[in-house]
C-alpha cells in the first residue's frame, strides 16, 4: 500500500530519492513466512520506514543530498539500519535533504527539493525535509531523521508531524556522515506521538562503535507515551523560555503556542516564565561551530575515497583533481560552510572565534542547568513562522538561518527536544509545532508532554 501511495503522489512531493520497491516487498514476505512458521518477530516486524539519505545501507545508495557522493554505495549498514533491521522494519528507500543536512528547507539538496504536502509551493523544512514530507503525504508511517541545529524538529513543525531529537549520545552515529559531530543525532520520526516512542526504543542504546555514545538504559519513552496520553501533567513543572517567542515570531504561531501552554496548565501542569538569557546567543554560536566542524568533515571528500571523480585523465596532479571534483561535487552552502569554517579555525582566529563560540556554548548549557533546577521541561514554539514558499529564501543565508532560533540551543548542550503538532495558524491554514526540551537522558518527558497534548 505505500509503495502505490509513493507511486501516485511522490511525483509532486519528491520525499523520497531512492525508493527500492523488490526489496521491500521481499523483506515484508519474509516476515509473513517468519510469522507463518510461528517464528518470534521484532517489535516493529512488517513495519515501513523511510531513511534520511545521510545513514548508510549496504543494499542502497548513499548521498547525503550531494553530487560527490552521487552513486556512492556503503560497504555497510549504520548502527541504526542495523538495528531496525533487527526489529523487522522495512526501509523503502532513502529521503532527500538539504546537501550534507545544511539548511532548513531542502533546497540545498542537489536532486531538487522535497514539497510540502500541505502546500506544493511551500518548503517541508530542512534538512530533513524528505522525511517529514514521506510522512505528511502518508508514504510512510515512520522515519529516520537527523538533528544538528533543527533538522528533525523543524519539518516536524512545518509538515505537522512528530520529530524528537534524542539525547547526544542516545542514538549512535556511526555510520551516520557528519555534518558537525558534536552536535548530529539521529532520531524517530513518525505521525504519532506513540509510533515515534516504539521507534525511539529500537534505534536507541549503547553502540561501542560511536565513541560518544551513552552507556546507560535507554528512557522508558513508550511507557511515558502512554502515561502522557491519559492526559494528566499534575506535577509537571513547564517553563515558557522569555527569550524565544514574541516579536519576529509569526502571530499564528504565537497564538497556537500559547493555547497550548494554557491546555498544560488545564491538564494539571505547573506553567512559570523561565529566563535563559544566553539562548539569544545560539544561532552565532552555533554559526561558528557548525562551519569549523564541518569544514574538517567535509575534508574527507577528497576524489580518492568516495564518490564523484572530476578530471582524472592521467595527466592531472592529485591536487587538481581534487580541486576540480570538490568544485563540481559541493553546492552553494557546503561550500560557503567550508570556507566559513576553516576561516574561524584558522591560526590567529582560533581564540577570537572558535574558541569564544565553544565560551557561550558553555554558558548556554549553564542556562538549562539552572532552568532545569526550576522545572522538568522547557517550551517554546519550534520555529518563527510556518512553511515559507519554496525559492523565498534560498538567496538570503541569514533569514534562512533563523529558522532554527529555538531549536540550536539543544544541539548545543546536548539535552532531548521535540517538536509535537499543536494546530494550525489563522493566516494560512499551516500546522505549527510546540517545541518541548528536557534535561540530558530525561527524553521521557519531551514523550509525556507530547502524548498529552495529541
Ligand atoms: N538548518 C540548520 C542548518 O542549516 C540545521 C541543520 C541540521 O540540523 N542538520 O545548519
Amino acid at each position: 500500500a505505500h509503495l502505490d501511495r509513493i507511486g501516485a503522489v511522490d511525483g509532486g512531493v519528491h520525499a523520497y530519492l531512492h525508493v527500492d520497491a523488490d526489496a521491500a516487498l521481499a523483506a515484508a514476505a519474509d516476515v509473513d513466512a517468519r510469522r507463518a512458521a510461528g517464528a518470534e518477530l521484532g517489535p516493529l516486524a512488517g513495519v515501513p520506514l523511510a531513511l534520511k539519505d545521510v545513514i548508510t545501507t549496504s543494499d542502497m545508495p548513499t548521498t547525503a543530498g550531494s553530487r560527490i557522493l552521487e552513486g556512492w554505495r556503503p560497504p555497510y549498514d549504520a548502527t541504526i539500519v542495523q538495528r531496525l533491521r533487527d526489529a523487522g522494519v522495512i526501509i523503502l528507500g532513502k529521503t532527500n535533504m538539504d546537501e550534507f543536512a545544511m539548511g532548513s528547507s531542502t533546497e540545498n539538496s542537489a536532486f531538487g527539493p522535497t514539497h510540502n504536502p500541505w502546500d506544493l509551493s511551500r518548503i517541508p523544512g530542512g534538512s530533513g525535509g524528505g522525511s517529514a514530507a514521506a510522512l505528511a503525504s502518508f508514504q510512510a508511517p515512520l522515519a529516520i531523521g537527523t538533528d544538528t541545529g533543527g533538522s528533525i524538529r523543524q519539518p516536524a513543525a512545518v509538515t505537522g508531524t512528530v520529530g524528537v531529537k534524542p539525547t547526544y549520545g542516545g542514538v549512535s552515529r556511526y555510520g551516520l556522515i557528519a555534518c558537525a559531530s558534536s552536535l548530529d543525532q539521529a532520531g524517530p520520526c513518525a505521525r504519532t506521538v506513540q509510533d515515534a516512542a516504539l521507534l525511539h526504543e529500537v534505534i536507541a542504546g549503547h553502540d561501542a562503535l560511536d565513541s560518544t555514545s551513552i552507556d546507560r538504559p535507554v528512557p522508558d519513552v513508550a511507557g511515558a507515551a502512554r502515561q502522557g496520553a491519559e492526559g494528566d501533567l499534575s506535577g509537571l513543572r513547564v517553563g515558557v523560555v522569555s527569550e524565544l517567542g514574541g516579536e519576529g515570531y509569526q502571530a499564528g504561531v504565537e497564538a497556537r503556542f500559547h493555547e497550548t501552554v494554557e491546555l498544560l496548565g488545564k491538564l494539571g501542569a505547573d506553567v512559570v516564565e523561565v529566563s535563559c538569557p544566553h539562548f539569544s546567543y545560539g544561532l552565532a554560536a552555533y554559526y561558528l561551530i557548525l562551519p569549523s566542524e564541518v569544514s574538517s568533515n567535509l575534508a574527507r571528500f577528497d576524489a580518492m575515497r568516495y564518490g564523484l571523480r572530476v578530471g582524472d585523465d592521467g595527466t592531472r596532479s592529485a591536487e587538481d583533481v581534487m580541486n576540480a571534483t570538490r568544485g563540481t561535487g559541493f553546492g552553494a552552502e557546503a561550500k560557503r560552510r567550508i570556507i566559513l569554517g576553516t576561516y574561524a579555525l584558522s591560526s590567529g582566529y582560533y581564540d577570537a572565534y572558535y574558541g569564544q563560540a565553544q565560551k557561550v556554548r558553555t554558558l548556554i548549557s549553564r542556562d538549562f542547568a539552572a532552568a532545569f533546577e526550576q522545572v522538568d521541561v522547557l517550551v517554546s514554539p519550534t520555529t518563527p513562522t510556518t512553511a515559507f514558499p519554496l525559492g523565498e529564501r534560498v538567496d538570503d543565508p541569514l533569514a534562512m538561518y533563523k529558522n532554527d532560533l529555538c531549536t540550536i540551543p539543544s544541539n548545543l548542550a546536548g539535552n532531548a527536544s521535540a517538536s509535537f503538532p499543536c494546530g494550525l495558524a489563522d493566516e494560512d491554514g499551516l500546522p505549527v509545532g510546540l517545541h518541548v526540551m528536557a534535561p540530558v537522558m530525561a527524553d521521557e518527558r519531551v514523550y509525556r508532554v507530547g502524548a498529552a497534548v495529541e
